[in-house]
């Protein structure tokens, strides 16, 4: 089946002259990895065809990956749609996806939706990236992975795993990053820019610190409205990356931090250790992996829910698992 796929895959590439990818909204750094990996892949391997990153670059701390294109309504006529990374189409970067005239998904996320003619999902793997290396992996002899690839895909596995640290981390995934780092990528130089923070940033991860709150059963968060995000000169993307800040709480399974937006809705990002917490994303418009999933909810009352529904699934988790923490 799994190999299946990836041949029809590769069946529908050679036969487009006109490639066209897509991400999803928000684009993090495994989705801009394997959009730019798999569009770097494509040029390199079919000069002749036109091939396209569709996106606005508007994640800075990500330019040295690659860029992406803007391009004209006028090419989707007859184009083949690769969308990377992606569960849901309401997730997709740019309606105009669906100008062209054959689509496929490409992902690793929980597939609750097929929204493409062909759609491949591999769970299996922690990164869109390494489902990418993989499809290389399979197709070498026709393929070719330039530099270009290798920088974009590396980044995104790196930042996909939490640096090499989730379980879907296997040795084939290793292995694919190996393959990636024999092409000489500075490792020091892409840490050094992924670990780099403003000294506002610093300052406002002293503040969730100082003020995140915890439920009776384990459930650490933390609200930042707008105000806040003035007050430290943050914006919203800056301040939803210090969800990590409070991955490592001892018998805090599960963290979440709630992001006012410009809009006034509230962006959700959750997180949890040994339990799965998509279940709870699905209810408040969101979705995602079992253990990082993203939501979004529109009022401090169902902001409030979510918590109370998050801490009675811890409650009932620690009543048969003694053992965590
Ligand atoms: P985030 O906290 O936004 O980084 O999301 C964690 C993971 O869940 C990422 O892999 C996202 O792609 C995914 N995700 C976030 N929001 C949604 C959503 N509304 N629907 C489906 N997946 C989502």
């Amino acid at each position: 089946m799994i190999e299946d796929l990836k041949k029809q895959i590769f069946e529908k590439i050679l036969e487009y002259d006109t490639i066209i990818i897509h991400r999803h909204i928000r684009p993090d750094g495994d989705c801009l990895g394997s959009t730019i990996g798999l569009r770097e892949i494509l040029r390199a391997s079919f000069p002749n065809k036109k091939i396209y990153s569709v996106g606005n670059n508007d994640t800075e701390y990500l330019h040295f990956i690659g860029l992406e294109d803007q391009i004209d309504d006028s090419l989707y006529k007859d184009a083949l749609v690769i969308i990377v990374d992606t569960a849901t189409d309401n997730r997709i970067f740019d309606e105009r996806y669906k100008l062209g005239k054959f689509t496929i998904k490409i992902d690793h996320h929980i597939p609750i939706q097929d929204y493409a003619n062909i759609n491949y999902v591999r769970t299996d793997f922690p990164a869109t990236c390494a489902v990418i290396c993989d499809f290389y992996k399979t197709f070498e002899e026709h393929l070719t992975l330039p530099k270009s690839a290798a920088l974009p895909l590396f980044v995104g596995m790196v930042t996909d795993t939490g640096r090499f640290k989730y379980r879907g981390v296997s040795g084939n995934v290793m292995r694919l990053a190996g393959m990636l780092l024999d092409y000489e990528l500075d490792i020091e130089d892409i840490y050094a820019r992924l670990y780099m923070k403003t000294k506002e940033i610093y300052k406002l991860q002293g503040y969730v610190y100082n003020k995140f709150k915890t439920t009776s059963h384990g459930v650490s968060y933390i609200y930042l409205s707008r105000n806040k995000q003035k007050k430290f000169k943050v914006d919203h993307h800056e301040a939803a990356n210090l969800v990590n800040s409070l991955d490592s709480i001892k018998d805090s399974l599960i963290w979440m931090i709630f992001v006012e937006q410009p809009d006034k809705s509230i962006r959700v990002r959750l997180r949890s250790r040994f339990i799965a917490i998509d279940d709870i994303a699905n209810q408040f418009n969101g979705g995602g992996h079992a253990q990082a999933s993203g939501a979004t909810v529109y009022s401090k009352r169902e902001m409030k829910k979510l918590i109370a529904i998050a801490d009675e699934k811890l409650r009932i988790f620690k009543l048969t698992n003694k053992d965590v923490f």
